[in-house]
This record gives structure tokens, sequence and C-alpha cells, in this order.
């Protein structure tokens, strides 16, 4: 007990918690961490000193769906009073502990997940910065006779995210760039396969984040992801939109969800040499593109088409930049290993993927392939036709088919076919301007590069901003912050126009 004549000393941030606490308990919104300033918090959360963690802090990784999306609710709220300046604040934690840590994450979630391979795992990470922050959102302001309106992008509040085993802290820490930039906080269920890595990811932002700002869980996880987990976020009342990234299985689920999803689905990019370019650099940029991480990139070079006339030298120009190629008895071998035949509801037989074989080396195909290649072989490649089960499917291994093509005309519309529709990506080696702008009508895709590897199609090599997620089912396109806003309109009648 306190003697009433000692005089009680309680720091600001002792005293702060305990008003949180009893706050909470009223069921009312605690105020915000550090007191805003009428600039937006601008200085708050640039000078804020570290402040120490609830006891029990959880730092966004929860066991519980509904549990995780209650606090990163609290936590959008939060963010809100601390304003612009908070999520810039955000960001650049995020951009920073990316690249910091990525040697040690990368490795991390090569060790985890098992597949791809870990230089580029690394090199994911390292470019995560370049995914773009606060300073996308521009308002639309417009100014006439009748006043002046002004459009603003804001807000939805908590968005639920769904990542891929593919990519699972790149396109975590994308995600958070744009979807707080945006002002928003996340729940995400990651892949079950990729789950550790997102919770030491999440963990170490969220730590910044409330040392920074006092905002604790803006970013959440679920530790075991499960389906159950996937439904519970899709369910909850604060969760307003979902951003999916992942194959056509999730895609589908969200879309049936009820709630407005932002779909990165599936893709099966094509590509189409019609000789009249540099076949060797051709060759060399599909190696880029579709080796990189073992072709586990959604945007990745899945299935060439050639013409016939020119077949003969792009595959030797294949070879001499350090691709593989398969006998027809080796692919026979690698496609028994890599597909097994499952009837369809109508009775017919498809080609379904052996996970087991996702992202492995070029060498471990080979071995499957009954041959071995050098360890640090980038591709194999073989020669098929057009409806071989490595043309058709997403296989997301190092095996790149070559379909001879007699026409421009006919390897568009095989390249068309095998795209399935999916409006990803797709990639075309040529000098003539009328193939290029017949393939690119054609194919109706989110992504379409002209003389480049895939990954010049976000950013790197070619003009453009990076994201891990290309909302390609749904439209939206590359995402950035401005998908992860609501727009709203403020209208002042006959006034304020300043001539
Ligand atoms: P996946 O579809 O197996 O899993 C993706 C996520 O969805 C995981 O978190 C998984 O747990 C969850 N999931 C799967 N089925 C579900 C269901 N029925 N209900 C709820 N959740 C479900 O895909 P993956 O192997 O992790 O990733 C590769 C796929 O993702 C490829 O198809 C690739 O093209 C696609 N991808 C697309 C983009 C893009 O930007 N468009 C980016 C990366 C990956």
């Amino acid at each position: 007990m306190f003697a009433m004549s000692t005089p009680l000393q309680l720091d600001e941030n002792a005293l702060r918690n305990v008003v949180t606490e009893v706050l909470r308990g009223l069921g009312r919104n605690p105020p915000p961490a550090s007191a805003a300033p009428a600039d937006g918090g601008a200085r708050a959360a640039a000078s804020a000193p570290a402040r120490r963690p609830a006891k029990g802090s959880r730092f966004g990784v929860f066991e519980d769906a509904n549990e995780a999306c209650v606090a990163a609710h609290d936590a959008f709220l939060q963010l809100k009073e601390q304003g612009v300046a908070a999520r810039a604040k955000v960001v650049e934690i995020v951009k920073e502990l990316v690249t910091a840590n990525a040697v040690a994450w990368g490795r991390f979630e090569f060790e985890e997940t098992k597949i791809g391979r870990l230089e580029h795992k690394v090199e994911k990470l390292q470019i995560v910065k370049l995914v773009p922050g606060v300073e996308w959102l521009h308002p639309y302001g417009l100014s006439g006779d009748h006043g002046i309106t002004m459009e603003e992008y804001t807000p939805y509040g908590v968005v639920g995210a769904i990542l891929p085993v593919t990519h699972s802290v790149p396109t975590l820490s994308g995600n958070i760039i744009n979807i707080v930039a945006a002002g928003n906080a996340v729940v995400f269920n990651p892949h079950p396969g990729g789950a550790r890595s997102a919770a030491l990811a999440i963990r170490a932002y969220n730590e910044a984040i409330h040392a920074a700002l006092g905002i604790e869980n803006l970013v959440c996880t679920v530790a075991k992801p499960t389906l159950e987990s996937f439904d519970a976020l899709a369910k909850h009342d604060v969760i307003r939109i979902l951003c999916v990234t992942g194959g056509p299985g999730v895609v589908q689920a969200a879309m049936k969800s009820g709630k407005r999803a932002i779909c990165a689905g599936p893709g099966n990019p094509p590509v189409l040499v019609d000789g009249t370019g540099c076949l060797q650099k051709a060759a060399r940029d599909i190696i880029q593109g579709g080796a990189y991480d073992n072709n586990l990139l959604c945007i990745g070079e899945k299935q060439v088409f050639v013409l016939a006339s020119v077949a003969d030298e792009f595959l030797a120009a294949l070879q001499a930049a350090g691709a593989v190629k398969l006998t027809a008895a080796q692919l026979e071998k690698l496609t028994a290993a890599a597909f097994t035949m499952a009837k369809d509801a109508g009775g017919c037989s498809h080609p379904v993927l052996n996970r087991a074989l996702i992202g492995r080396d070029a060498a471990v195909l080979a071995r499957e392939a009954g041959t071995s290649v050098p360890e640090k072989t980038p591709l194999l490649f073989a020669e098929t036709d057009a409806a071989h089960p490595f043309v058709i499917e997403e296989q997301m291994m190092p095996m790149i088919p070559v379909v001879r093509v007699p026409s421009v005309e006919e390897g568009i519309a095989a390249a068309v076919r095998s795209e399935h529709g999916y409006k990803h990506s797709a990639m075309i080696h040529s000098l003539n301007v009328d193939h290029m702008t017949q393939m690119a009508r054609a194919v109706d895709t989110t992504l379409f590069v002209k003389n480049g590897p895939c990954v010049a199609g976000l950013g790197l090599g070619g003009e453009g901003y990076l994201s891990y997620s290309i909302a390609t089912t749904t439209g939206e396109g590359i995402t950035n912050p401005k998908t992860f806003t609501r727009t709203r309109r403020c209208v002042m009648v006959d006034n304020l126009r300043i001539y």
C-alpha cells in the first residue's frame, strides 16, 4: 500500500498501458499509443521512443484465425489515428528488415519449403524494396465552376491474405507494403508448407512496428494454417476483402466466400519465338526466366513455340546457353514421374502434377529421366507436341517443352490454348511488330513481355514496379497500394475554387 503522502510516480508508458487495458475491458478503443500531433504524426513516427511490448504479446502470430482478425482490427484503428506517416514508417521497417534478413530468411524458407534455389530465395527478398509504398497514392482532384471535388483512396480495414508456398515471405512482405501503405491491417493464412517462414518474418515486423509506433499485431498470421482457418478468415466480419495468391483451388474458394476477392491466380505462360530476332538472346532470356527459382515463378516461361524454320538453330542456342536437352525416351520417363493420369468428372483422363517434383533442381529431374546432368544445370528442355502434359500443365519445375510450329498464326493459336484463358503472362521474341501485336491481342494476358525474360515484366530489367501478387483472375493487374483502397469522393459545392 502506498502512504497517502508519498508522491505517486508512474511513467508515461505504464500509464498508457493501464488506460488501454481499462478501455479494452469496457469494450472501447484505446487512445493511440502516441497521441498524434496535428501534422499527422510525422514527428511522432520518426522520433517515438522504443516501446516495451505488453506481457504475453504475440507479435502477430496467432493460433486462432478469429483472434488474429480481432487483434488486426484493433491495430487498424490505431494506425488510422497515427496517419500516413505511420504507414510510411511501416513500409520503411518492412523494406529495411527484409533486406537485412534476406540471407537468413531466404535460407529458412528454402529449408522449410525444400523447393527452388537458395540464391533466388535470397534475391527475391532483396528486391522487395522495389514494391511501391505510400508515394503511390495520389488523390484525384477536380476544380470547376461548381467548386472543388476530391477523390481519395482510403483503406478498407483488415485484409485477409493467402500466400503461396512458392514465395511465402516475398509475397507476405510485398503484400504488407501495399496493404499497409493503403492504410489497412492484414491477416495472412499462409501455405502450411511455408507457414513457419511467414511467422518468422511477421514476428520481426511486429516487434519493430511496435517499437517504433506502439502498435501491436498490425500484420498477423495464423501459425498453423488449415482450410478451416482460411474459412474462419474469409467469414470474419472485420475482413473486408481477400487478397489471394495461389492456384485454381484457392481462387475458387475465395470467389465463393461472399467477400470481394482480389485473386492473383495460376498461370501457364507461353513463349513464341518467330526467328526474326536474335535466337541466342531468346534462348538466354528463356533460361533466365524459366529456370529462375527452378521455374516456380507464376510469370515464368513454361512452354516455347518456335517457328519450324528456325527450330534447330534455336534448340542449339538453348544448349549453348547451358540448358540440357532430354531425348524422347528420357522425356517419357520424366513425364511418367511428373504426372499421373486421373479420371475427370466426364470420364476423360487428365494429367495431375506430382507435387514432389515441383521446384526441384534440373539435376533431380534428370535422374528421374534416367540420366545425369551437372548439379548446376539451370534447365532441361525437350521437344514435344502441343498437347503434351508439360505444355498443358503448369509444371513449376525446370523442364521446358519446345514445340515446332509451322507458322506464326499456328504458334499464337497453340500459345493461347496452352494459357487456358488464365490471362496471366506471355512472352514473344520477335522484331516483327505485326506478330507482337497479333499475339498480344490473341493471348490477352495481364503481362506481355517482348524480347526479354518474364521478370522484365515486373520491373526487373524492364520498366515497371514489382509485386508478387499479380491479380490476373479478377483483373486488378500487378497489385500496388491503390489496389487495396476504396475510392471516396468529397464535394464542395460552388466554393473554395480560387479563380
Ligand atoms: P496452392 O493453390 O496449392 O496454394 C496457395 C494457397 O492456397 C496456400 O496458402 C494453400 O494453403 C491455399 N489453398 C489451396 N487450396 C485451398 C482451398 N481449397 N481453400 C482454401 N485455401 C486453399 O498454390 P501454391 O503451390 O502454393 O502456389 C503456386 C500457384 O500459385 C501456381 O498456380 C501459381 O501460378 C500461383 N501463383 C500466382 C501468383 C500471381 O501473382 N498470380 C503468384 C504466385 C503464385
